[in-house]
């Protein structure tokens, strides 16, 4: 069964979520969540968003607008978009507890390439009650795969409010890829990214030789600790900022394939 995905833009209209720098939450989050949704729908997989503008949205209203769409299945993919506050620095993301961390670790390790360090993925209990959730989009989402990601602080002092500032759309690339391994759908690399999606045939050694880097740069830039690869996975090679030389060795890999099938 194919699965779905609401995308929810956290806060809204008269709840601006948290401010620091120059990042008001509220915006932030429905930039992300409309980038997430043109992306999906490339890759083909089916979304909606729970909001398209300033709107305000309660905690009865939301997640009822989330289970709207698709309704209440364990088919459905719930990603609510935060910026933090606290003073920390670093992505987070939090999982139901009706949930395995599959979801969260796959987007953990796609925020980890893309240069956003991660403090955690974790549950939450509810101190009044620990059987349930302590947020209500994960808690009054069931049996939705719920998590909430935030993409890192506004308030810190470290490297987060220019990432979120600057880099957000890397941010909330790295999702998408999160997403499509974890949902093993194709990924499609935006034009000019430094991703690579390794092909049938691909070695460390030639994908580093093409792109003129050493396999041990390669291997650092993705946290690879093997020097297995499998078709499909997504690789940043660092030190690139655009593609390209390699979209000509791209082309020629899928002639090559297409004349073999
Ligand atoms: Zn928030």
């Amino acid at each position: 069964m194919a699965k779905k995905i609401v995308i929810d833009a956290g806060h809204g209209g008269s709840d601006p979520g948290t401010s620091s720098n120059g990042i008001v939450e509220k915006d932030y989050t429905l930039k992300i969540s409309k980038y997430l949704k043109n992306r999906f729908d490339d890759l083909g997989i089916e979304s909606s968003l729970t909001r398209t503008d300033d709107e305000t949205l309660g905690p009865k209203d939301r997640p009822n607008r989330v289970q709207s769409f698709y309704g209440k299945g364990n088919d459905v993919i719930v990603l609510s978009n935060h910026i933090n506050a606290g003073g920390g620095d670093g992505a987070e993301i939090i999982y139901a507890l009706r949930n395995s961390d599959a979801l969260s670790k796959s987007i953990a390790d796609e925020f980890i390439k893309s240069g956003q360090n991660v403090r955690k993925y974790y549950q939450r209990r509810l101190p009044s009650d620990p059987s349930k959730d302590y947020y209500y989009i994960l808690r009054d989402t069931p049996n939705n795969e719920s998590i909430i990601i935030e993409y890192g602080f506004a308030d810190s002092g470290g490297d987060d409010p220019s990432l979120i500032k600057n880099n957000w759309e890397d941010l909330a690339e790295a999702v998408v890829r999160g997403v499509a391994n974890y949902l093993k759908v194709p990924y499609i690399p935006i034009e000019g990214s430094n991703v690579y999606v390794v092909k049938k045939g691909d070695t460390l050694w030639n994908i580093a030789k093409n792109f003129g880097i050493s396999v041990d740069e390669l291997k650092n830039a993705n946290n690879l600790t093997s020097n297995s690869l499998s078709i499909g996975q997504t690789l940043v090679i660092p030190g690139t900022e655009s593609f390209d030389d390699y979209y000509i060795v791209v082309k020629g890999d899928r002639m090559f394939m297409g004349n073999n099938e």
